[in-house]
């Protein structure tokens, strides 16, 4: 079924809780009625959304906003080794990794409870917790909208990179329809990222107990996103919200004079550049926790904006997000641009 909506509400459609419309909303629960669609006659702009939970809507939308509702879970086959499941774009990308964890097999666990669903998880490669979803995908299924055809892409095909894909720079003309995954049955926990190891009551060395399961480690997780992140539905927000500059060595140098030699510099070497988590440099330039009108910069990680008070309005995040990059740029002379899509 095709269903088409005009100024439709989009406050529940994108996590930052934007009130605002999008003047043409049409959502589709099969292929037949993607294939169906006349792209030719869609108002532009074309987008195609997931969870909106990636997106800054900055006012409402002039165009045509697409969903898929195509929502199944199916195992294709099965070896001794791995069983190839293939799930529809809009499934719920955490149903996924709950029905994973479920029949036991391991591989989606570390990316529970990230927000948005299975379509985007393959745009966007998401990832947390030393897992990306390109570690877990053998196919991503697409609608060509240029040449009105079918087309797969197999995992090297899609030019995964951080947070990055091929799909990223098509400039929406691939519509990710259905994703096959690759799920181990064997036993191959990924424990040692961050605090996963506290969180499941196992000292840094202390040996992996032989029957954990995919789904002791999903609730790990889980419990540690709950205590850092804002819950959707209840704070507005859209993750982290700005990427973590890549500086040359020079600048990082510079960085640490400009702090007093006990503070440490959080870095990450990258080739011949180094990467300094951009909520560490937030931080120190005094945002996290602070409120600026209805938006504000989270308490618990500052590199996530939020919808304080459910009731910010677009400018109010856009101007927090500037005022930070402009601290930032006083301070540290860095620039910081946003992860988060600005529609
Ligand atoms: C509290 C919170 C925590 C988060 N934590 C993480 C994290 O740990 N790791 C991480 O990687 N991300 C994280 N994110 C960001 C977000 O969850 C991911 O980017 C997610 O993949 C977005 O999915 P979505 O369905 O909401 O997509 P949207 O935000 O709606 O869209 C994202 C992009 O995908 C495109 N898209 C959506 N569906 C399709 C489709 N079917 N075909 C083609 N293109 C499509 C859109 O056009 C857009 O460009 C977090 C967000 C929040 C709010």
């Amino acid at each position: 079924m095709l269903k088409k909506e005009y100024s439709k509400d989009l406050s529940k459609l994108n996590t930052f809780g934007m009130k605002v419309t999008a003047r043409y909303f049409s959502e589709y629960d099969s292929l037949a009625d993607l294939l169906d669609l006349d792209f030719e006659e869609l108002a532009r702009p074309v987008k195609h959304i997931g969870g909106g939970s990636n997106l800054l809507f900055t006012g409402d939308f002039p165009g045509t906003l697409l969903h898929s509702a195509i929502r199944f879970t199916e195992v294709l086959s099965e070896s001794p080794d791995e069983v190839l499941v293939s799930v529809g774009a809009g499934v719920v990308f955490d149903d996924f990794c709950a029905w994973a964890a479920s029949k036991g097999l391991w591989g989606a666990e570390n990316l529970s409870l990230i927000p948005g669903e299975v379509g985007a998880s393959a745009v966007q490669n998401i990832g947390a917790y030393g897992v990306e979803v390109k570690d877990i995908i053998r196919t991503a299924y697409c609608y060509d909208t240029q040449e009105e055809e079918m087309v797969r892409f197999e995992v090297s095909d899609c030019a995964y990179g951080y947070r990055d894909s091929f799909f990223k720079h098509a400039e929406g003309r691939y519509i990710v329809t259905h994703v096959v995954f690759a799920l181990q049955k064997g036993y191959s926990p990924q424990l040692d990222y961050g605090n996963i190891r506290a969180a499941m009551g196992l000292g840094v060395d202390a040996p992996v107990p032989a029957d954990l399961t995919p789904g002791q480690v999903r609730d790990a997780i889980i419990r540690i996103r709950r205590e850092k992140l804002p819950e959707p539905g209840k704070v507005g927000s859209a993750g982290s919200f700005f990427k973590n500059p890549v500086v040359p060595r020079s600048k990082y140098e510079e960085v640490c004079a400009s702090v007093p030699a006990e503070v440490k510099v959080p870095h990450y070497e990258v080739g011949e550049l180094v990467k300094i988590p951009a909520g560490w440099l937030i931080e120190q330039c005094g945002w996290k926790g602070k409120r600026s009108g209805n938006a504000g910069v989270w308490d618990k990680q500052a590199l996530v904006l939020v919808n304080a008070t459910g009731q910010a309005l677009p400018e109010e995040i856009v101007r927090l997000e500037n005022k930070i990059i402009v601290s930032v740029r006083e301070r540290f002379g860095i620039e910081l641009s946003p992860e988060v899509e600005h529609l």
